[in-house]
Parts: structure tokens; C-alpha cells; sequence
């Protein structure tokens, strides 16, 4: 059977490989001149890991994790913890740890896992028909058919706005983050591990730890910022100041032109179904949330798996009925976290008295509390076990040779 997924960000990488342990032929189509990845750093959660797992990616994910096992969790912007995460113990519940890693690692983690010439570039989707027994799909290059369709060209989705007319779409959520990698922890100071919240004003700042040294960071603000990156590079360390020492250090430690800075956006009304007869949306295409939860490549990897783990050993006549199920199965879930996205976004944005208010009671919870609810969230088992035919079969042959 020919699988043919849109877009090759990590979610729609993760689904190609996906289909590929399934034991299909993939080729993935993506309008950009190159492969690549931007935005600096990525927490994996948890589920993210088991569901890399799933793909036969786990262990070199695993082998990132570690400097965050130490601490984590909400604090003020001093530094002072509001609400520690016990991840050591959410990791003990779950059997997956927490891992922050390069964007660029780990989509080109998930390029190396497809045979060379799966995915063309430069190759942009301009329109699908669904002939029935299979889909047509327009791309600047000709004509190509596909027994199914994996939708993955993300957030912004233009081929979602075809499929589903009917929904609103994307909508910005008003706040903006820059994200970067700092070469070095800055010396001197301690690492405020974990997400510092300003009550003032509803910024947030972020520091994570990488397994090679660096420290991803990230900063989010609602007003407007100067466009120009050096003016803004300025602004934003300036707007950090009275901070966390560590908050203006990693700033100051980072060139201008390497911080990126986006404003996030979210699906506000989940779609209808994330399945179309033999189309399937994916990743942000399907779900696009903030990323208040760190949940949205999470997402786009427990789509991927849950995708091959349906069509394995599915002939092209019963592509409709298992992408009937994935949307059975994947609905719910991400529709919960997209609810659960803007419920913490507007959590995290209060300010005045109400953010006092929120850094009052987040010091209240226990900590049993905060693992429990975690590990809640964090929890994905497979379908079938997770285990795809193509891929047993290749470790069978691996094994032999
Ligand atoms: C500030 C920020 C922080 C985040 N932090 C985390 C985090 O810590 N953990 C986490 O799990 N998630 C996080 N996310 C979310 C995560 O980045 C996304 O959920 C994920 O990258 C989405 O991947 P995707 O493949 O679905 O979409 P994308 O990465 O957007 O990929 C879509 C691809 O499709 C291509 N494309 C578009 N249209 C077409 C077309 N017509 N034809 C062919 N190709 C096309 C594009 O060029 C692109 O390559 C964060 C997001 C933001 C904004």
C-alpha cells in the first residue's frame, strides 16, 4: 500500500516512519527547498518518549535525558519554586523520563529512521481528491496517487481549510515566545531549572538543561515587541531584569540571530473528526495547541504510532474503517489536551491579584498531587502493543544477518 504524508516536520516524519514499520511504501511531500527544523529546543514528555519508543527511536531519546530529573516545575520570577515537579518520580510511574533536545536533533533523528529519497522536497500539496479507492493529490510536481493520506503541513494548514470548510481554524493566542540555545549554564549562578512566572505581568521565562551542555531557553510576553532582532534582543533582557540573574545571563550568552520568535496559536474548537475517508490529519494540522504543556510534537508522535499501529496489516479496501478508528482513539485525548492547553494558558497569563492568588495555591499542592496528575498525562499504551509488522520483521532480519 503507498502512504503519502504531507509535510515533513516531526510529526509528519514520525508518522512516515510509522508507516513504514507498518511494512508500507511511503513517500512524504514537503514544499520546503530542504529538510530541516527551527525553534531551537523541545521538551519530549513522557508519552512523547514511549511513543518514540514505539517507533524503535526510544533509545537514543533516553540516552538526552538526565539533567532534569533534578528539578523542574513552576516558579516565581526570582527563581523561588512555586510548585516543584517531581519528575524522578513521574519517570519511575511512567517508565519514560522527561527530555529536552535540539529541534534539529531530533527531526534529523527522524529523517535518519526513513530510507534515503522517502521525502521530497520542494514539493508543496496544493489540492487532494478523494477518488474512492484512492486519493489524487495536486503538487507543483505532477499528479500523485496514494492508497492514504497523511494531512501534516501543521497549524497553518491550508489543505485542513479544504477538508473541513465548515471550522474556523487556527487563532493566535495574543502572547509571543522567543526560543534559543544558550552555548553554556551562565557561571556564577544556579540554574532556576524549570519555568519562572512574573505575576506582574504574565511573562514567563524558561530554562532546561541539554544533555551536551547547552540550555535551551525560552521567554513569552503579550505586548508588542520591537520587530528589528537586535532591538528586541535588547528589549527582551532589559524586560527580564529584577529577574532570576540566570534569566538576563542566557539572554546576554545567546547572538541575536538565533533566538526565534513566534506568536503561539491554538485550534480553539477541536475538528469534527481527524479522519476524511482515506485522509488522516496529523500534528498541528489536526490538533494545534499552545504550547503551555510542552504536548504538541507529544501529540503528533502518539498520532504517528497510534496511525501505524492501525494500518498494519491493513489492505488498501479497509483504509476508511482504521482511520475511522484512529480518529476514534486520537479525538478524545488530544481534544482533552487542547481544553487543557488554554485552561493553563490562561492559568499561567493572570496577573495582578489573581497571579498572586495562582503562586499562592500552586505552593499548595502536594507533591504526591502534582506527580499523579502528571503521570495521568503522561500516560499512552499503543494500540496492539504498539508493535508493526515491517519493523518486527527488519529486527528479525537484523537479528539473523
Ligand atoms: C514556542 C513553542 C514551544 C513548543 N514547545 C514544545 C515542547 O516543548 N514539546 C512539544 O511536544 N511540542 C512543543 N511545541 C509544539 C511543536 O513544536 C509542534 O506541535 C510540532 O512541531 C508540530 O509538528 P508538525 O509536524 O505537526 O507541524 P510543522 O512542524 O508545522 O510541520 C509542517 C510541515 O509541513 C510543511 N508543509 C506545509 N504546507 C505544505 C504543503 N501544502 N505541501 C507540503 N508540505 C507542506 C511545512 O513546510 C512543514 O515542514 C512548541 C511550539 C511552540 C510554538
Amino acid at each position: 500500500m503507498h502512504v503519502v504524508v504531507i509535510g515533513a516536520g516531526l510529526g509528519g516524519l514520525a508518522a512516515a516512519v510509522a508507516a513504514d514499520r507498518a511494512g508500507h511504501t511511503v513517500t512524504v511531500l514537503e514544499r520546503a527547498p530542504a529538510l530541516r527544523e527551527t525553534g531551537a529546543g523541545i521538551g519530549i514528555m513522557p508519552n512523547g518518549v514511549l511513543a518514540l519508543d514505539a517507533l524503535g527511536l526510544g533509545a537514543p531519546v533516553r540516552a538526552q535525558a538526565g539533567p532534569l530529573d533534578a528539578g523542574g516545575g513552576m516558579r516565581d520570577r526570582h527563581g523561588r519554586p512555586l510548585l516543584t515537579a517531581d519528575l524522578a518520580a513521574v519517570r519511575e510511574r511512567i517508565g519514560a523520563p522527561v527530555v529536552v533536545v535540539r529541534r534539529s536533533w531530533l527531526h534529523g533523528l527522524l529523517v535518519d529512521a526513513l530510507a534515503p529519497g522517502t521525502a521530497l522536497t520542494d514539493t508543496p500539496v496544493t489540492a487532494l481528491r478523494d477518488a474512492g479507492d484512492h486519493v489524487e493529490l495536486r503538487t507543483g510536481g505532477g499528479p500523485v496517487h496514494a492508497d492514504a493520506v497523511v494531512v501534516a503541513d501543521g497549524a497553518r494548514s491550508r489543505l485542513r481549510a479544504g477538508l473541513l470548510p465548515g471550522h474556523p481554524g487556527l487563532a493566535g493566542s495574543g502572547e509571543f515566545a522567543a526560543r534559543a540555545i544558550a552555548p553554556a549554564p551562565p557561571t556564577g549562578v544556579a540554574l532556576p531549572v524549570g519555568e519562572l512566572v512574573d505575576h506582574r505581568t504574565g511573562d514567563r521565562f524558561g530554562c532546561l538543561p541539554l544533555a551536551d551542555g547547552g540550555v535551551y531557553w525560552y521567554a513569552t510576553w503579550h505586548d508588542p515587541a520591537p520587530a528589528d532582532p537586535t532591538q528586541r534582543h535588547r528589549w527582551l533582557r532589559e524586560r527580564r531584569a529584577g529577574w532570576h540573574p540566570a534569566a538576563v545571563a542566557l539572554v546576554d550568552a545567546t547572538p541575536a540571530d538565533t533566538v526565534h520568535v513566534v506568536e503561539t496559536a491554538q485550534l480553539v474548537h477541536p475538528l469534527p473528526t481527524l479522519a476524511i475517508g482515506r485522509v488522516a490529519l496529523l500534528g498541528d494540522a489536526a490538533h494545534a495547541m499552545t504550547p503551555d504543556l510542552g504536548q504538541g510534537a507529544c501529540q503528533a508522535f502518539e498520532d504517528a504510532v497510534t496511525l501505524g499501529a492501525l494500518l498494519d496489516g491493513t489492505s488498501a479496501a479497509d483504509v476508511p474503517a482504521a482511520l475511522r478508528e484512529y480518529d476514534a482513539l486520537r479525538g478524545p485525548r488530544t481534544s482533552a489536551l487542547q481544553r487543557e492547553c488554554r485552561r493553563m494558558h490562561r492559568l499561567l497569563g493572570l496577573t495582578g491579584w489573581r497571579g498572586r492568588l495562582r503562586d499562592a495555591l500552586l505552593g499548595c499542592v502536594p507533591r504526591a498531587l502534582a506527580v499523579r496528575s502528571l503521570a495521568a498525562q503522561y500516560r499512552f499504551t499503543p494500540p496492539r502493543g504498539g508493535s508493526m509488522s515491517g519493523w518486527r520483521a527488519r529486527e528479525n532480519e537484523q537479528s539473523r544477518s
